[in-house]
């Protein structure tokens, strides 16, 4: 069973001519990494808000497993996701941050420790558990922005362009990163970018976007094989 299913969602905005998202059908599999690319406006992040349920979807539907959630909010949808501003809480430190939901949610001291320090260790921060954000870097900052994601255990992780703050040379190495990383956990990862060599390296398979219709979906090899 795919872990994720676009059927024909379809996205108009209010007072829109045309759709953003027109009929999107997109399966994504379990534990994959899918890139959405295309240029700016094509509808990338509206595809990805309409899955985090940030966005009514107008048409169609958005099922996780089996589970229709097109009209659920995003809270019960067991997602986690990544934006470019990862905005990090400044007064607490990389630990407290990264453990901030689970400790909104409830969970014991003990287990929030062992999760923290477990996605710490496959982050590559175990170093920095005990400083505030602004002590960090921007690749690291960017880790602890994934961290807080991942200790949740999402069943879909998503993200809008997580590298576009960072410098280029950075940018070449957390690529590297977050594609290890996550097929490391093998987690179900949308990724969206505008970026067409971030897509091609990253992604095990990409699907292109133009004026919010699905031009292609293929592996980046067929996609080198005929451009
Ligand atoms: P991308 O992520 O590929 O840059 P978006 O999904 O942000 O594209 O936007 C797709 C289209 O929807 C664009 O034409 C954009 O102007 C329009 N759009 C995006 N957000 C809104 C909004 N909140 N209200 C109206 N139109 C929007
Ligand atoms: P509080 O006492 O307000 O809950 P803590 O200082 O105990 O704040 O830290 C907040 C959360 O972050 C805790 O749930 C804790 O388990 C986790 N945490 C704090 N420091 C570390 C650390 N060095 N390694 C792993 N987890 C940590």
């Amino acid at each position: 069973m795919p872990s994720v299913t676009y059927d024909k969602a379809t996205r108009l905005y209010p007072g829109g001519t045309k759709p953003a998202v027109d009929a999107l059908d997109l399966q994504i599999e379990d534990g994959e990494f899918l890139v959405l690319v295309g240029p700016s406006g094509c509808g990338k992040s509206t595809s990805l808000r309409m899955l985090a349920g940030l966005e009514d979807v107008n048409g169609g539907a958005i099922r996780i497993g089996d589970r229709d959630v097109t009209h659920l909010p995003p809270k019960d949808r067991n997602i986690a996701m990544v934006f470019q501003n990862y905005a990090l809480y400044p007064h607490m430190t990389v630990a407290e941050n990264m453990g901030f939901a689970l400790k909104i949610a409830g969970v014991n001291k003990a287990e929030i420790r062992a999760k923290v320090e477990e996605a710490a260790k496959i982050l590559d921060l175990t170093q920095y558990l005990d400083r505030k954000p602004k002590a960090l870097s921007g690749g690291q900052r960017q880790r602890v922005a994934m961290g807080r994601a991942i200790v949740r255990e999402p069943q879909v992780f998503l993200m809008d362009e997580p590298l576009s703050n960072l410098d280029a040379k950075l940018r070449v190495s957390t690529r590297t990163q977050i594609a290890s990383l996550q097929r490391r956990l093998g987690i179900t990862t949308v990724y969206v970018t505008h970026d067409q060599v971030e897509a091609l390296t990253m992604g095990d398979r990409v699907a292109v976007l133009k004026d919010g219709l699905l031009q292609q979906v293929d592996t980046p090899r067929n996609m080198y094989d005929k451009p």
